[in-house]
């Protein structure tokens, strides 16, 4: 079970932003920008690769709301998906990193 999974189940707690029957929205525990939350669904799904257009979709209209709710939607942010250990990703259950409340610069490789 990852950490998400926990966190879906109620069993470790989290900063929710915003939850419907499909997703969850939460702010990051360890915060790249001013505002960093990360919108997952909840089931299970690896990573982007595994994920169907269907849930991608859904995903991508969840986390627009959740900007409005975070209120960065008219100052811009940013959506970033990590793939894989190339792509840093280190919890194994899709979700999406909103990004934004201040100028972020380009990520750099490692
Ligand atoms: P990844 O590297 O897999 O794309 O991103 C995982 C993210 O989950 C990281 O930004 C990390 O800070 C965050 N994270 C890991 N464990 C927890 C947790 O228990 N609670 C919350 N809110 N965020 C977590």
């Amino acid at each position: 079970m990852t950490i998400f999974e926990k966190i879906v189940a109620g069993e470790i707690p989290c900063k929710k932003v915003a939850e419907d029957e499909k997703f969850l929205a939460f702010y990051d525990i360890n915060p790249k920008a001013p505002v960093h939350i990360l919108a997952i669904p909840k089931i299970c799904v690896k990573d982007f690769s595994c994920a169907s257009s269907e849930l991608l979709g859904e995903l991508c209209e969840f986390a627009k709301e959740v900007a409005k709710i975070a209120g960065i939607d008219k100052s811009g942010y940013r959506i970033i998906t990590n793939i894989g250990a190339d792509g840093g990703q280190e919890v194994p259950h899709l979700h999406l990193h909103i990004l934004g409340g201040g100028k972020l610069s380009f990520p750099k490789l490692a």
